[in-house]
């Protein structure tokens, strides 16, 4: 087992009765692009929240090389969180935006100024730093958002739907530039998406998921070519 392999072991969430995740077992190697792909409400979202530390688990466990991590909070886990919103602060630069966890968290000075420029110029975003997240365009400010899930140089990065809300050429830039870092800096990256194509062109492998169980798991070629149920068959045909 590697360093940062993750391993879900019978992992369940539950809100009241309606059961989301059910008894889910599933391992992402270090350094593996998954995309988790499903229609809405298919649980793609409560899996990525609870790898990430903002939603607990009803039952099982989650472990990363080997160490349990499912009762850390989030910032004791050293995964990147990107969102399909950004969620940046409007009134506060590009750079401040990106160095703000880092002052959450106690980083000396110096130090945050170097971070933020080396985060900045991974996603080619030196020279808007001094700007306000409004006079970016969607697909700059989604950088940005990169930026700051990148700051602290993390091993792992959670993606959810994070190019949902671009258009369609900004979005296919994007995908390029996110698999070009996958790569670059040996990321793990878990994807969580509901568009078909976008999994099949991005991931080293997907996980299809339906009503909170893996109905199939495998390279994208193996989706596509071997779909092993109807359900699978039926969601991937709905790009073609
Ligand atoms: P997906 O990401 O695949 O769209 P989600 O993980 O967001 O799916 O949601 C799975 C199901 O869990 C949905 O039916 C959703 O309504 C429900 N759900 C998610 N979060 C909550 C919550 N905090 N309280 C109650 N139900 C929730």
């Amino acid at each position: 087992m590697s360093q940062s392999d993750i391993r879900f072991e019978k992992v369940s969430k539950a809100y009241g009765t309606l059961r989301v995740v059910d008894d889910l077992d599933l391992n992402i190697a270090q350094g593996e692009f998954l995309s988790l792909l499903g229609p809405s409400g298919s649980g793609k979202t409560t899996i990525l929240m609870m790898l990430a530390g903002f939603e607990a688990p009803s039952g099982g466990t989650i472990s990363v090389g080997g160490r349990r991590v499912d009762h850390l909070p989030p910032h004791k886990r050293n995964m990147g969180v990107v969102f399909q919103n950004y969620a940046l602060f409007p009134h506060m630069s590009v750079a401040a935006n990106v160095a703000f966890p880092l002052e959450m968290r106690g980083v000396a000075r110096s130090e945050i100024e170097e971070k933020v420029t080396r985060a900045l110029d991974m996603v080619q975003l030196g020279a808007m730093k001094d700007r306000r997240p409004v006079q970016l365009s969607g697909g700059q400010q989604q950088r940005v958002a990169l930026a700051r899930a990148l700051v602290f140089e993390p091993s792992v990065v959670l993606m959810d739907e994070p190019l949902g809300a671009l258009d369609k050429q900004l979005r296919e830039q994007m995908q390029l530039d996110i698999r070009a870092l996958h790569k670059r800096l040996g990321l793990t990256i878990v994807f969580v998406t509901h568009d078909q194509s976008e999994a099949l062109t991005m991931s080293d492998r997907i996980a299809v998921f339906n009503r909170g169980k893996i109905e199939q798991i495998g390279s994208p070629r193996e989706i596509y070519d071997q779909p092993r149920s109807r359900f699978v068959a039926q969601f991937i045909g709905e790009t073609n």
